[in-house]
């Protein structure tokens, strides 16, 4: 085992999560999340999930992470940069820019699995458990306790140097880890652009997003038809929204990714408006196969692009 009175040091943990690609790394011990109970009990209580109801089944689960993970002593987060080098024409149907690309649960999941490895083979008691966005995890509490960022007032994760397109993921580890973390205080300060400019009027005053009410939700999960009183304020996007994100000061002039994976494709990108509203279930197969778009699904996105452009 190379490490520090006993535990892997952090700055090779580092060092290769680097090396992976990742842009952002903190490690902290596990400890239960107890200061999160009360305002994720209040949104639930509110029903600011929509119809998430997964979220309200393992909420006990999100703050005491020894209930998911038994064994479990610490935590790797990580932070990968999905700001696109080449953006969409702003005047066709809009994909979030989180879905430009492959599927990023496949992507980091990889990555995050190599890096479990590099720790494993530096101590071969280590095991440890993957988490990209979708087990019970308060994700962005983690990636603050971690140092890679302060949960901005539009909800998400902000880096300083990095801005908010980030994908992030973990690695809950049943070994004592060296510690690894400067948390970042809240420099949103005084500002309230994206409050401001959400057309939903989506973003609560608490740092929470009432999710029926965001574009996000409304164009990728809700099962049933987007309601009327939206008409017109989706603009033109048929899959998510970034308009919280692209109006954040901290994103202004941030550095592409250079992740080739998550790089809208030229077949993507230069479909016309009537190509988009010819869409085949055949071309969508063909285009999105690999992307977040599958899971909305060919009838979504289409009944989508309607939405927006009738
Ligand atoms: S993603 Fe769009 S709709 Fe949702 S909170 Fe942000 S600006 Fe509002
Ligand atoms: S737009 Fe302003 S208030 Fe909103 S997250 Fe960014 S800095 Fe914070």
């Amino acid at each position: 085992m190379v490490s520090g009175e006993g535990k892997i040091r952090g700055d090779l943990i580092r060092k290769e999560a680097f090396n992976l690609g990742f842009d952002l790394i903190g490690i902290v011990p596990l400890r239960q999340l107890d200061e999160h109970k009360e305002h994720l009990h209040s949104w639930l209580d509110k029903k600011m999930n929509a119809d998430m109801f997964f979220l309200s089944r393992d909420k006990d689960k999100r703050t005491d992470p020894r209930k998911l993970f038994p064994g479990a002593n610490s935590v790797i987060v990580t932070g990968l940069n999905y700001f696109p080098p080449i953006l969409q024409d702003g005047d066709l149907p809009l994909i979030s820019k989180y879905a430009y690309g492959e599927d990023y649960h496949f992507v980091i999941k990889e990555k995050l699995r190599k890096l479990l490895d590099f720790i494993i083979s530096l101590d071969p008691s280590a095991t440890g458990k993957i988490c990209v966005d979708s087990s019970p995890v308060l994700e962005k509490a983690w990636a603050h306790e971690a140092g890679l960022g302060w949960i901005g007032k539009n909800s998400l994760l902000i880096n300083r140097e990095r801005g908010s397109f980030i994908f992030l993921g973990e690695i809950f580890l049943n070994i004592d880890l060296e510690s690894y973390t400067q948390v970042q205080p809240d420099y949103c300060g005084n500002c309230s652009l994206c409050i401001e400019t959400c057309p939903t009027g989506a973003i609560n005053d608490n740092r929470t997003i009432d999710a029926g009410k965001c574009i996000s939700w409304l164009t990728i999960e809700r099962k049933s038809e987007i309601p009327d009183e939206f008409r017109g304020k989706l603009k033109n996007r048929i899959f998510g929204c970034d308009i919280c994100q692209d109006i954040c000061p901290w994103n202004n002039g941030i550095t592409p990714h250079k992740t080739d994976q998550f790089r809208i494709s030229d077949d993507v990108r230069k479909m016309s408006l009537e190509e988009w509203k010819n869409l085949t279930s055949e071309k969508f197969e063909k285009l999105f196969r690999r992307s977040p778009l599958k899971r909305a699904g060919y009838k979504k996105i289409t009944d989508n692009i309607k939405f927006v452009t009738d």
